[in-house]
Formats: structure tokens, C-alpha cells, sequence
């Protein structure tokens, strides 16, 4: 085995050729060249059946069979051109993939000749096996069958991969019954409830206000490594991080490598994965190093969230794709390597109107600020009143890895304003309004003059969760594996919610006779002191903000499967029910399927250990000491005092114990993993592998790395960490 990792480490050292794949003409030839775009349906599309189809996007109205079969042949007719053969519903299970099932487009006569078929209802409507997709109990009550239904906002496009293109359209998956069971389906929901109470709200400040659409710009952060090194470490190959190995003398205590120049072989992978995803529509616009070792970021132009959610999902199969052609593998996981920093997805998120205004974007008039304001403080209160739904929204069994450690945001959810808005906060909640205002000028004496915040002198701090960064909230916390589908639902539905409640408080004291403006002002200044407590300015990663967010009552949740209770609690129930995203049973079933997919991942993770412990390092190991153990035979044998062997002895009884140990923890991990394994409630079974057996992965970790220390390099077995970070 010791043979295999330096043949890997030889094989990644010995890659100084580059893959050069790259478009020579300039982006903006390629951009969108393998999408159907809105361009390119007015070219395929008779022309009432294109303005009939723009319409009925722009309004969500239903889309008829017969505009669905001009759409399908205008699709095909494009497709076909451009060398497709196959297509597929593409859709995003709750298993965390994107899943696909390809059909060809050919269709065989009865004469024998053959035609290219794609109708309507193949379009519209897939009956892909659902029993294979996670469901939550759903399907066991009612039939198997699940359907994916096309999404028309989100457009269609070709995806090429070993030399077959296949046209992928993109859909929602559902039980036969109705209920959701991906992720899409109940954010399409969750933005058309925020779009609703949003306009609502805004049109006490603006009436020709029809629209508000969520932005969102996702910050994509990964790891890479060597294929052959990659290859060589099982952990990494089964479950995506490494599971032990003693941290390399140099980790990222220089603090060098975070925007430092991007190392040649990674630049050209980077190159290309933006030249790919051009071409797919994918707006990659910034690269850059990020802080730990081999560790790296991208990230696209912000665009309407369903879209933005779709190409992220789209982009990370493009970038396990792209990066095999550099013999690269990309690690998604949030905590590939134990010591060092972890990987996150920032989620940018603002709402923006169909009249151009971004809402979180303080304005230049006093108007303008009262519309700021309101927006602004309706997000802070809808996050306060639910940051255990936000904390929910991000957890998973690798997010808990990086959630309080090292350099991540801690599980507390706090929000982070910068100084200036602070100010502006308080003022506005100290502030003398008069309760009755005769001269409408007046009012705006309570409303301080609010400074139009540029990028640069926003405060940045990277400590924060939940963090407002000029004109938009950066959800710092959501993990870089998980589908932000999630968090963007949780949020787009808790401040949906809000302004709802805020709509109806401003009406009431309206009808009451205050004047309009007073009762905007009233109720935000209720809002600015309610939700006090969530706003954090200072070192979220300090032991200070952990003492003193517990006197503030702010929760700190740090496990997933406890963290998942608040998802089946009255008041969210309520909530989802209310705003018609989630239902009783869908709500019931997501929690059941995250607590499956949970104890799943750390299972997993068990058995890696134990199977590497028993027959890859426990062998390795013994080899070595038998090595020792001859040596010192032969020191004795030439009749050498104890003085001479004493520290080799010293060397074998420390290999001994830790092996030793390991083998124990091995087995008492594996006593409670069968335990579990016969606990009959998804919960229950979660927080006991949660609280029974990860508990020993860190001592079999200590030990191992220890071992890792004493054992001849030349016979440890697999590759290194200095190796996996430094070598590329
Ligand atoms: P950072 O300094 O945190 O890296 P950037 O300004 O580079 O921030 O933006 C990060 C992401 O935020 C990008 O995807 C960008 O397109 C997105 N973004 C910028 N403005 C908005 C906005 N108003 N709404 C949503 N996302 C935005
Ligand atoms: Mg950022």
C-alpha cells in the first residue's frame, strides 16, 4: 500500500503539462451558447406563441399544451442542430445530487425507418421511479410514482459530457400525491409568497411597483487535489474528507496563500471551468485563492434565485467534470482537512423591483430611506424571530464540522450591520417623533439622514453569520456542499411572513386614523427594538460572544440532528402551512429525510474508519514495530547494555498502546453503531450517532495521528497531509 501512495505522490508531482481546452474568441461570443434563451426561442418560435410564452412567465400563468407543443418543437428543432440526441427532466432530489434519466429523441416506425420525436407531454411531464429518491415516509402511504414537472423559468440547455449531448430540461420533482420531493418546488413557492407580500409592502411607497425578485450571487468555495493522491485516500474517495492525518508543519499559519497567485495547473482548471460554464449560461465572473491551502473560490453575477440556485447546482457538476480533465479531484465537503479552514457558500441575497430599485439599498431621499429602512428592518426582525429556522436551513453532517470551528461562523445566527447602520438604527429608535404631525416635514426630523453606502466603506466582518454588506445580506453560515435551495427557502418564507404581519400592523394603525408615514416609522421602530438582540458586531468566533449570546437567549444549536426539531414545531408548521410551501406531511417528511440522510453520512463515515484502522494502518503499523523489535533483538544479541535499545523499546510499547486503543475505540464504535442501527425512530437513531459514535472519531483520530508520526514514512500506507495540500 506505502507503494501506492508514493506512485500517487510521483504521479501528481510528475503533471507539469497543462490542458490547454480553452475558446480562443472572447466570452461574450460563447456566453449562453449552449442555453435556449429567450433569443433563441423568438428565432425557433412562431411569433404569437413567443409573446404568448413571455406573458405567461412574466405572470405564471399556467402554460397551455398547445403553447407547450410549439415550445417543444422549437426546442427540439434547436437541439437537434446543435448535435443533440438525447433529453432528460433535470431536477434536484433531496438526496443533495442533481438527478437525470435520458431519453433519445429517436423513434422507431413500423416501416422501419425511424423518426426525431419530442412532444408536449414529454416535455412538460416525466415519470421517473420515485421509490429511489428519498421521500420521507411519502411514498410509503401512497404509490411509488413521482413526477418531475417542467419549470419554464428556468431555461433549458444542452449539457455535453463523453461525447454525448443531451438536452436537459429543468423541472420540479413531486409525489404522485402532490408533495414536494426536491428542493425546487418549495422554493418556487417560498419566492412567489415573498414576491406577493413584498410588492404589498411597497407599494405604500411606490404603486407602480408590481414585482419584487429575489437576487442571489453565490460564492462557491472548494478544495482541490491530485486525482492519483485523492485515489489513494479512501476516506477522501467515500466520504469526501479526511478522516484522520496529523496536520503538516505548514498548514495556513502564513497566511499566504489567500489571494496569493494562483498556481499554473489551477489556473488553467479555472480557465476552463469558467469557459465551460459560460457557454452554459453561467455567469463566472471572479477566481481567486482563498485561505487555506489548495483551497479556492468562485463566483458568479448575481441573478434571479431560482436561476442562480439552478447553475450553482449546475456549475458543481460541471467543475467534478472539468477538473477529471486536469486530473484534479474538487472537494466540495465543508471540512476536507481537520485544522485548517473549512469551506462555505456565501449566499448574496437582495430584492429587487420591476422598477429597478434593489429594497436593501439605502436611498437618497427621505422616501427612499423609509423604504430602505422598512425592507431592512423587516429582514433583521423576520431573522430574529427565526434564526433557529436559518440555523435549521444550513445543517448538515459537514456543516457541523465547520459551524464553530476554526474559521467559521458559529451556530448562533446573529446579524452583522457595520457600524454606520448601527448608528442609523438607534437613532431611528431614540428618535423624538412627534405623535401627531402637522407639517408633514416634520416627520422626517425623526428619520436620520442615512449615508449611501459604497462597497468599499461597508465594514466587513467575517466572523458574522448573517452579515449586511451595502446592499445586500450575505448568508455567511450555508455550507459549500449544500443545495442553497434550502436556506433561500427558509429565508424567502420567514420574510415573506414578516411583511405580511408588517403590512397588517401599518394598516390597523392607519385605519385608526395615524398618517401613513407616522405608522410605517411607528412599526419599524417596534422592529428595531423586538429584534435588538440578534444584532452582533464583534468576534463571533470568540468564547465572549458564546457567554453572551446565551444571556441574550440567542440559541446555539451545535449539532444537525437537534437542530432539525425546529423544522416540526408548531410555529414553523404554521408558517409553511400559511404561506402554502410546505405542508403538514411535507414539513413531517423534509425532517425525516435530512435526519435520515444525517445518520447516513456518519454510518458511513464509521465504517471508513474501522475498515482503514483494521487493515490499512493496524498492518502498517506492525510491520513497522516488528522492524523495531528485530533491531532491538539484534543489539541485544551483540550483547549491548539496555542504554542502547532502551528508546527503540520505548518506540515499540507507544505503538502498542496506540494501536492498541484504536483497536478498542474500533470496536466499542462499532458496539454502538449497532446499536443505533436497530433504534426505530430517524431521530432518536440520528442523535444516537450523533452523541454515541462520532464521539469516537476524534479519539481514534488522536491516536492515528500519532501513530502517523512514529511509523517509518517510507511504510506509512497513505498519502500525507503535506501531500494531499502542497502537492500541485
Ligand atoms: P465579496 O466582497 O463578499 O466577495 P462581491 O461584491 O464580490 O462580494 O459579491 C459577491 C457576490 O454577491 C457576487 O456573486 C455578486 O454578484 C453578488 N451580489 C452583488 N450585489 C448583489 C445584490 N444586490 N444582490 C445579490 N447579490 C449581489
Ligand atoms: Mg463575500
Amino acid at each position: 500500500m506505502s507503494g501506492l501512495r508514493f506512485k500517487a505522490v510521483e504521479t501528481a508531482v510528475s503533471r507539469l503539462n497543462r490542458v490547454d481546452t480553452h475558446e480562443t474568441t472572447k466570452p461574450s461570443l460563447f456566453f449562453g451558447k449552449n442555453v435556449f434563451t429567450t433569443a433563441k426561442m423568438k428565432e425557433y418560435l412562431p411569433k404569437n406563441a413567443y409573446e404568448e410564452l413571455v406573458d405567461t412567465v412574466d405572470t405564471g400563468k399556467p402554460i397551455t399544451l398547445d403553447l407547450a407543443e410549439h415550445i417543444s418543437q422549437a426546442m427540439k428543432s434547436w437541439a437537434i442542430s446543435n448535435g443533440v440526441t438525447h433529453y432528460t427532466h433535470w431536477f434536484q432530489p433531496l438526496t443533495g445530487a442533481t438527478a437525470e434519466k435520458h431519453d433519445a429523441f429517436f423513434e422507431p416506425l413500423p416501416d422501419g425507418s425511424a423518426i426525431d420525436k419530442f412532444t408536449a407531454s414529454a416535455l412538460v411531464q416525466q415519470e421517473p421511479d420515485a421509490s429511489s429518491f428519498p421521500s420521507g415516509g411519502i411514498r410509503n402511504t401512497f404509490e411509488a410514482r413521482g413526477y418531475t414537472g417542467w419549470d419554464p423559468s428556468s431555461p433549458a440547455f444542452i449539457y455535453e459530457t463523453g461525447g454525448s449531448k443531451t438536452l436537459c430540461i429543468p423541472t420540479i420533482f413531486v409525489s404522485y400525491t402532490g408533495e414536494a420531493l426536491d428542493y425546487k418546488a418549495p422554493l418556487l413557492k417560498a419566492i412567489n409568497a415573498l414576491d406577493k407580500a413584498a410588492v404589498d409592502v411597497a407599494n405604500f411607497f411606490d404603486k407602480s411597483i408590481t414585482k419584487v425578485t429575489a437576487s442571489l450571487g453565490i460564492e462557491q468555495e472548494y478544495f482541490l487535489v491530485d486525482l492519483a493522491l485523492f485515489n489513494a485516500r479512501p476516506d477522501l474517495q467515500l466520504t469526501g474528507r479526511t478522516l484522520f492525518g496529523h496536520m503538516s508543519a505548514k498548514g495556513q499559519q502564513l497566511e499566504d496563500h489567500y489571494f496569493g497567485a494562483i498556481p499554473e495547473r489551477v489556473l488553467a482548471f479555472m480557465v476552463d471551468i469558467e469557459q465551460e460554464a459560460l457557454k452554459l449560461g453561467i455567469p463566472l465572473k471572479t477566481r481567486h485563492n482563498e485561505v487555506a491551502p489548495s483551497q479556492f473560490e468562485c463566483a458568479p453575477m448575481f441573478e434571479e434565485i431560482n436561476l442562480a440556485i439552478d447553475h450553482n447546482q449546475l456549475l458543481l457538476n460541471l467543475m467534478e467534470q472539468v477538473a477529471l480533465r486536469h486530473k484534479f479531484k474538487v472537494l466540495i465537503h465543508e471540512k476536507p482537512y481537520a485544522d485548517i479552514n473549512g469551506s462555505g457558500k456565501h449566499n448574496n441575497w437582495s430584492m429587487i423591483t420591476n422598477t429597478g430599485v434593489n429594497l436593501l439599498s439605502p436611498g437618497k431621499t427621505p422616501k427612499n430611506n423609509l423604504m430602505f429602512l422598512t425592507f431592512f428592518t423587516n429582514v433583521i426582525k423576520a431573522v430574529h424571530d427565526h434564526a433557529d429556522l436559518m440555523r435549521a436551513s444550513i445543517a448538515s453532517a459537514g456543516n457541523d464540522h465547520r459551524l464553530g470551528a476554526n474559521e467559521a461562523p458559529p451556530a448562533i445566527i446573529s446579524i452583522f450591520l457595520g457600524s454606520q447602520l448601527n448608528a442609523v438604527l438607534d437613532e431611528v429608535e431614540t428618535a423624538r417623533v412627534a405623535k401627531k404631525v402637522k407639517n408633514e416635514a416634520l416627520l422626517w426630523h425623526g428619520i436620520p439622514k442615512i449615508p449611501q453606502l459604497t462597497l468599499d466603506n461597508t465594514d466587513r466582518n467575517r466572523t458574522s453569520p448573517f452579515a449586511f454588506t451595502g446592499n445586500k445580506f450575505e448568508f455567511r453560515a450555508v455550507g459549500s456542499a449544500s443545495n442553497s435551495a434550502s436556506p433561500m427557502t427558509v429565508l424567502s418564507a420567514i420574510v415573506a411572513n414578516q411583511l405580511i404581519d408588517f403590512k397588517a400592523e401599518v394598516d390597523k394603525q392607519i385605519k385608526k386614523g395615524t398618517k401613513k408615514d407616522l405608522a410605517l416609522l411607528n412599526v419599524v421602530r417596534k422592529y428595531i427594538k423586538e429584534s435588538k438582540a440578534i444584532r452582533f458586531e464583534g468576534n463571533g468566533y470568540s468564547q465572549e460572544w458564546e457567554e453572551e449570546a446565551h444571556k441574550r437567549g440567542l440559541s446555539n444549536i451545535k449539532t444537525t440532528p437537534k437542530a432539525l426539531d425546529v423544522y416540526i414545531n408548531e410555529k414553523s408548521i404554521a408558517m409553511f402551512e400559511k404561506l402554502a410551501i410546505f405542508s403538514h406531511r411535507e414539513s413531517e417528511a423534509r425532517h425525516d429525510i435530512l435526519l435520515e440522510n444525517y445518520f447516513k453520512k456518519i454510518q458511513i463515515e464509521a465504517r471508513v474508519i474501522g475498515e482503514i484502522v483494521t487493515s490499512i494502518i493496524a498492518p502498517a503499523a506492525f510491520t513497522y514495530q516488528n522492524t523495531l523489535i528485530t533491531n532491538i533483538k539484534g543489539l541485544k544479541d551483540l550483547g549491548l547494555a539496555g542504554d542502547a535499545y532502551g528508546s527503540q523499546a520505548n518506540l515499540v510499547e507507544r505503538i502498542s498502546n496506540h494501536i492498541n486503543t484504536i483497536l478498542v475505540d474500533a470496536e466499542a464504535m462499532r458496539q454502538e453503531r449497532k446499536k443505533a442501527n436497530v433504534l426505530e425512530d430517524t431521530r432518536e437513531k440520528a442523535i444516537a450517532y450523533d452523541e454515541k459514535v462520532k464521539p469516537y472519531f476524534d479519539k481514534i483520530r488522536y491516536h492515528l495521528n500519532k501513530l502517523e508520526q512514529i511509523v517509518d514514512d517510507r511504510q506509512w500506507p497513505l498519502p500525507k497531509l503535506r501531500e494531499l495540500l502542497f502537492v500541485r
